[in-house]
């Protein structure tokens, strides 16, 4: 039987070491706000903001909701952007994806100062992130990153194989394994073989955005497994990228859905939250 990642355990390890930080900085006066922009009314968006606002108020920082109509043009977005850019309060701004299809949404991105980008979507952060510079890393990739050291998995000279190459998910993961000194190998949909090449996998990272894709002839005995993927399957349960019940019994270690990478992504949007607040003092 494989090891469960218990993103819900560790997630709240994560979230109760940030609420303890925010409270002394708060004792020394230094605080701080998360601005989270909701541009229409789709269903999923409105569950990730009211998670986002719920973890916020655990942590004791606060958050401001700026809910817009479907009809908000892109320069009404970037005006608001801009105010909040200059507002010392606000520490982080999160614009949540997706936006309506008449708005740019790299100019969105591009609008958040670098400063204030607890998403790390900016170029800026990117850029930090592949040079290995300060600057805020995205939180699904970073999750993942927590949720395998905290677990005890060493990364180390392993062959990670991640399938995927968004910028959100993908790509930055990959960048983040190699950072931990994985040999990375980065699969999409062009390429050759992908069975036989996830098969060579130690660590197996799946955000390929198909439910239950990969099944037990992807997985390699003893590899460690993590599915970034979330979708609702016909019965409305929440399922992954992962054949769960069939690859758990190959792998040595998996991530459930739900209860994986999905808690984690919020643990690291507040510690991006907290780390931003804590320059205040510097
Ligand atoms: P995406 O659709 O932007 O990217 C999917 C990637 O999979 C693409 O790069 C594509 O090249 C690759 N791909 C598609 N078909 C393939 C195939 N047949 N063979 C090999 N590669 C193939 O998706 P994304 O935004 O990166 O998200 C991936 C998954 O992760 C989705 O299920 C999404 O819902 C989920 N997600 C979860 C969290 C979280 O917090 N848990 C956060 C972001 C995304």
């Amino acid at each position: 039987m494989a090891f469960i990642l218990d993103g819900k355990r560790i997630s709240m390890e994560i979230k109760d070491e940030l609420k303890e930080k925010a409270a002394l900085l708060k004792e020394r006066g230094i605080e701080g706000a998360l601005a989270v922009i909701q541009v229409g009314a789709d269903p999923a968006s409105t569950v990730y903001v009211r998670n986002k606002k719920n973890a916020c108020a655990y942590i004791g920082i606060e958050s401001q909701a700026y809910e817009l109509p479907e009809q908000t043009s892109q320069e009404e977005l970037l005006a608001l952007i801009e105010r909040l850019n200059q507002e010392p309060r606000v520490r982080g701004i999160l614009v949540q994806l997706p936006l309506p299809k008449h708005i740019d949404e790299e100019a969105v991105l591009l609008a958040i100062s670098p400063e204030k980008d607890v998403d790390g979507f900016h170029p800026q952060s990117v850029g930090a992130m592949v040079i290995g510079k300060d600057g805020f890393l995205p939180c699904t990739p970073a999750g993942v990153i927590q949720l395998l050291k905290r677990s005890g998995i060493a990364i180390a000279g392993k062959h990670c194989v991640v399938i995927g190459r968004s910028n959100i998910v993908g790509k930055p993961m990959s960048l983040l394994m190699l950072r931990e000194n994985a040999t990375v190998t980065i699969a999409h949909s062009k390429t050759a073989d992908l069975k036989a090449l996830c098969k060579t996998a130690d660590i197996l990272i799946v955000a390929i955005g198909r439910p239950q894709f990969v099944t037990a002839e992807y997985v390699k005995e003893g590899a460690v497994v993590v599915d970034v993927g979330i979708h609702r399957n016909p019965d409305n349960k929440l399922c992954g990228d992962v054949k769960f019940d069939e690859v758990e019994p190959l792998a040595s270690a998996i991530t459930p859905v739900p209860g994986g990478v999905g808690p984690m992504t919020i643990a690291m949007l507040m510690h991006n939250c907290v780390e931003s607040i804590e320059k205040l003092e510097g």
